[in-house]
């Protein structure tokens, strides 16, 4: 008994019903996702594209998958039949490449540019106003195979809820802002397991939530 499904169901049930929970299944085996699956998720986020596709192979093909990790770029093509939503956006050569590869699949493929909120420097991420940048770009309209529907953001690992609240809320009134001149943005992908409550407060409307449901991961580094 692993209680996937005791954990997602208590999850779910305490989630407002506009935000969009995306279970965190790196690192996991597939018997994991299938249990989670069998439960009723959908949506599944993984950080190394070469484990996504492995697992994508495997499973049954209507789930969602996203990719949350870092991106190398080199390898962005192996997701791009399939890939549902890429959060970790953070550059505009990473978005040309994604562009490329989707229209090879006759696909638009949806992307956020992740944001850096975080006070410690191993975080990526773009400052403001390089998201800024992006968004207003000429050369941005020329990508047809990509569309921006938001912005993702992690906060510092820490218990200070104060500066929890700090990031997250900066990143929300930044969101905001951005959505009057862009309607397309209306993902605000922020919070995990250990703080995904205040990021909701704060207006977060996708979560991405591992080890509460799965159990904590044994990195083998
Ligand atoms: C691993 C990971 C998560 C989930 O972390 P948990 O603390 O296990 O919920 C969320 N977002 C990103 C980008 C991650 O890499």
């Amino acid at each position: 008994m692993t209680g996937i499904k005791e954990n997602l169901q208590k999850i779910k049930s305490s989630l407002p019903e506009h935000v969009t929970l995306v279970a965190v299944s790196k690192t996991k085996p597939v018997s994991d996702l299938q249990e989670a699956y069998d439960a009723g998720q959908r949506v599944f986020g993984e950080n190394k594209i070469q484990e996504m596709v492995t697992k994508y192979d495997e499973l049954p093909k209507d789930i969602q998958w996203h990719m949350i990790g870092h991106l190398q770029r080199n390898k962005v093509k192996y997701m791009a039949h399939f890939v549902h939503l890429i959060h970790g956006v953070d550059s505009f050569k990473t978005l040309q490449e994604i562009d490329k590869q989707a229209k090879k699949h006759n696909r638009v493929i949806n992307c956020l540019l992740q944001a850096r909120i975080a006070k410690e420097d191993t975080k990526f991420g773009l400052p403001f106003n390089k998201i800024e940048e992006i968004l207003a770009s000429d050369e941005l309209k020329e990508l047809k195979n990509i569309k921006i529907v938001g912005l993702m953001g992690m906060a510092t690992f820490t218990e200070n809820q104060e500066q929890l609240q700090d990031e997250f809320s900066s990143l929300a009134s930044f969101f905001n802002k951005n959505q009057e001149k862009y309607p397309n943005l209306t993902t605000l992908s922020m919070g995990m397991s250990g703080d995904y409550e205040l990021a909701i407060e704060n207006g977060s409307n996708m979560v991405r939530i591992g080890s509460s449901i799965f159990g904590v991961r044994n990195y083998i580094a």
